[in-house]
């Protein structure tokens, strides 16, 4: 397989030779395009499968640049993914100029808040962090048209799922989901089969 099988454009190809990402990854290839028709997925993938780029290709592909405000949402369970997933959104948008936010807990507010002001095109973070700044006003979710949730065995764990079904209630009905996870117990099938439409299930 090559990346060049998908309909992406030079700006993204480019930056994925630069990451020296020839090949896709099985996860990549399997998610990329349905995740390019714009359907819910439900993927079990790990950490080191590829799946944060699975997600990130198609959702720099469909960024709009012009609209400043965030159009996708990427939750996930630690500070270190969340900003693992902004440089990863940041290195395959940049010749799309793609700008990505990380927000988490323990992170100053009002350097977030700052950054969130400017042109956001993808914010990162933890549920709680995200829930503060949907709480305080600083956060827009009127555009975000994609959400992801990472890692959501390990946000079930964390005791997150509360907060990430406030958020999901949040987002408009008119968004595509992308569920990933290592393992699929009960209450993340049930966020899937609560919030998601006929999601394509993937088993990497
Ligand atoms: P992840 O599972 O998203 O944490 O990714 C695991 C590692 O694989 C990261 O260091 C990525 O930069 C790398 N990676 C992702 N996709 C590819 C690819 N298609 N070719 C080579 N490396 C990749």
């Amino acid at each position: 397989g090559s990346f060049h099988n998908y309909m992406l454009s030079e700006d993204i190809i480019k930056a994925l030779n630069g990451l020296e990402y020839d090949i896709p990854t099985e996860v990549q290839a399997r998610v990329i395009p349905y995740a390019l028709e714009k359907n819910d997925l439900i993927v079990k993938a790990r950490t080191g499968s590829g799946k944060t780029a699975a997600y990130a290709i198609p959702i720099c592909e469909s960024v709009e640049w012009l609209e400043n405000k965030p159009q996708a949402l990427i939750l996930a369970p630690t500070r270190e993914l969340a900003i693992q997933i902004k440089e990863d959104f940041t290195n395959i948008g940049r010749f799309k100029r793609i700008k990505a936010a990380a927000v988490y807990g323990r992170h100053q507010f009002s350097i977030e808040k700052a950054e969130l002001k400017q042109k956001t095109h993808v914010v990162a973070g933890t549920p709680g962090r995200i829930m503060d700044h949907i709480n305080k006003g600083t956060l827009n979710l009127s555009k975000i048209n994609c959400l992801v949730i990472d890692e959501a065995d390990r946000m079930l764990d964390m005791g997150f799922m509360e907060q990430v079904e406030a958020i999901i209630k949040e987002l408009s009905e008119e968004r595509m989901t992308m569920l990933f996870s290592a393992t699929m117990p009960d209450e993340v099938k049930d966020i899937a089969s609560n919030y998601m439409r006929t999601p394509v299930n993937i088993d990497v």
